[in-house]
């Protein structure tokens, strides 16, 4: 879809094949990249190459985002394969590598990233390009549903002021195109660099993490697994959407850290949702309009606030004056528990379901979609000042979630601290910022359900 794709140069050179930088989108099904790719290819009678690139030094990555990464590039490079578009696997630093490639290429294509640094790579390469190779280059925006700055072009202030716009776009936007073949098919005597056929075994014992976090026996990943976690959401979760708040059952569609690789299309997954609502009984239009809501609009906010805020990862850009007012007015307030990093990370505070909650972050990979509002709440009551709280937060997140680093990550954390939220009743410690406690939960949920769900999973040594 045009509407998507920035034509950054347009300059003629000859080359040999048409260079795809996978980044964002890793994926071959419904990624607007490939496909420009491959119509870019067929236009030109050339084959398409795809170059996926690992940095040995990913800030804050660890086994974990890594394998669960490394499986989906597995399922990339043989569903490329089985179509016949080649690919090559290079480890090191982005421009360097990508640069082996580029001579070679007669046009250039990349997928759009909206966090800092997948800005600066991208700003870094568009250089590269324009000073030593000049040719044909494009940018795609293919993991939202509307493009962000046609949604908008500035900070959004909350959901609400987001919703309106994306609504104005989203019918245009969900129409997808079928996925491209290409008539040139790709000849490995093509390019003599790179490597292929690396399990994600293979690459991870070249690696060398800082954290000890280990890989998660919960969440296989790859586009095959998204979609199998995907179906079944569909079919047996989808009906009981709007229970998706209760920590003691598993309705949410797991879907986020899928997302976070671009290892899916959201809009493929809101379009199969939108399909089997219309042709069953049991979903109810609150629940599709419910997934629509968290998917699209909340999703794509975390994506506006990373986008048009510099300053979205440190903790004085990230809420508005009235929520520093109030921290500022509260900075002295006693606080009943204090509690450091490690004492965090090994869940030994007082409180049964925030150990719990921070429990299962460190077995499964992914902390319950309620929880990690209660858990980023406690972490603020719990710490000396609210910068500290907000800098375990960031890095407990990060560490210990698969679908960490992402807009939502540092969304999801601001939010806690007011932003695209309200002011609400003044009390101790949080002052006009939202306040959640345990009574609450006990009151909503089956809390012991959760303990008994959790009851297993030992946290971190
Ligand atoms: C303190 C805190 C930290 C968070 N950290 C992360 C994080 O590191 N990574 C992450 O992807 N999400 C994060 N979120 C947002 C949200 O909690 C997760 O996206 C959600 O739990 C993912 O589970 P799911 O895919 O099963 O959700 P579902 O309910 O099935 O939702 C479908 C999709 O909608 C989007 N979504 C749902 N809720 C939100 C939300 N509140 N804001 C933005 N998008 C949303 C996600 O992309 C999600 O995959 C955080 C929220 C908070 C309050």
């Amino acid at each position: 879809m045009k509407e998507r794709i920035v034509h950054e140069f347009s300059v003629e050179k000859k080359g040999k094949y048409i260079l795809y930088w996978m980044q964002q989108s890793q994926r071959t099904i419904k990624n607007d990249a490939l496909n420009l790719a491959i119509e870019r290819g067929n236009a030109l009678g050339l084959p398409v190459l795809v170059v996926f690139i690992s940095l040995p030094d990913f800030p804050g990555a660890n086994e974990r985002h890594f394998s669960f990464m490394l499986q989906g590039i597995e399922n990339v490079e043989a569903n490329l394969k089985s179509k016949g578009i080649g690919f090559r696997y290079s480890f090191g630093k982005i421009e360097v590598e990508l640069e082996k490639y580029l001579d070679d290429a007669q046009e250039f294509i990349m997928d759009k990233g909206y966090l800092k640094i997948q800005k600066k790579w991208r700003d870094n390469i568009k250089s590269l390009v324009a000073s030593k190779y000049p040719m044909n280059t494009y940018m795609v925006e293919s993991d939202v549903l509307v493009p962000l700055e046609i949604a908008s072009t500035k900070e959004e202030y909350s959901a609400r002021t987001l919703r309106t716009k994306i609504n104005k776009h989203k019918d245009f936007f969900l129409v997808e195109e079928d996925d491209l073949l290409p008539k040139v098919l790709w000849s490995d005597t093509l390019v003599k660099i790179g490597e292929v056929g690396l399990s994600s075994e293979d690459i991870i014992s070249r690696m060398n993490f800082k954290d000890n976090v280990g890989e998660s026996k919960y969440f296989k990943g790859g586009e095959n697994a998204a979609y199998q976690v995907l179906d079944d959401f569909l079919k047996n979760k989808f009906q009981h959407y709007l229970l998706r708040n209760h920590p003691e059952y598993d309705y949410m569609s797991s879907m986020s850290p899928y997302l976070h690789f671009g290892q899916i299309s959201v809009v493929d997954i809101i379009n199969r949702a939108r399909d089997e609502f219309f042709i069953r009984d049991d979903i109810s239009q609150e629940a599709y309009d419910s997934f629509f809501d968290e998917l699209i609009v909340r999703r794509e906010l975390a994506m506006n606030f990373v986008y048009y805020n510099e300053k979205y990862d440190q903790f004085e850009g990230i809420t508005y004056p009235w929520a520093y007012e109030t921290m500022a007015n509260h900075i002295d307030d006693p606080r009943e528990y204090i509690y450091s990093l490690d004492e965090f990370e090994k869940c030994q505070t007082h409180d049964i379901y925030w150990n719990a909650s921070m429990k299962e972050l460190v077995e499964t990979g992914k902390m319950h979609t309620y929880m990690r509002m209660y858990w980023c709440k406690k972490i603020i009551e719990w710490t000396k000042n609210y910068e500290e709280a907000y800098n375990i937060s960031i890095y407990l997140n990060n560490k210990y979630n698969i679908d960490g680093r992402d807009a939502n990550s540092y969304a999801g954390i601001a939010w806690c601290f007011g932003k695209h939220d309200r002011a609400w009743k003044e009390r101790e410690v949080f002052g006009k910022l939202r306040y959640m406690n345990a009574n609450g939960l006990n009151r909503k949920f089956e809390m012991e359900e959760y303990l008994e769900k959790t009851k297993n999973y030992t946290g971190a040594e």
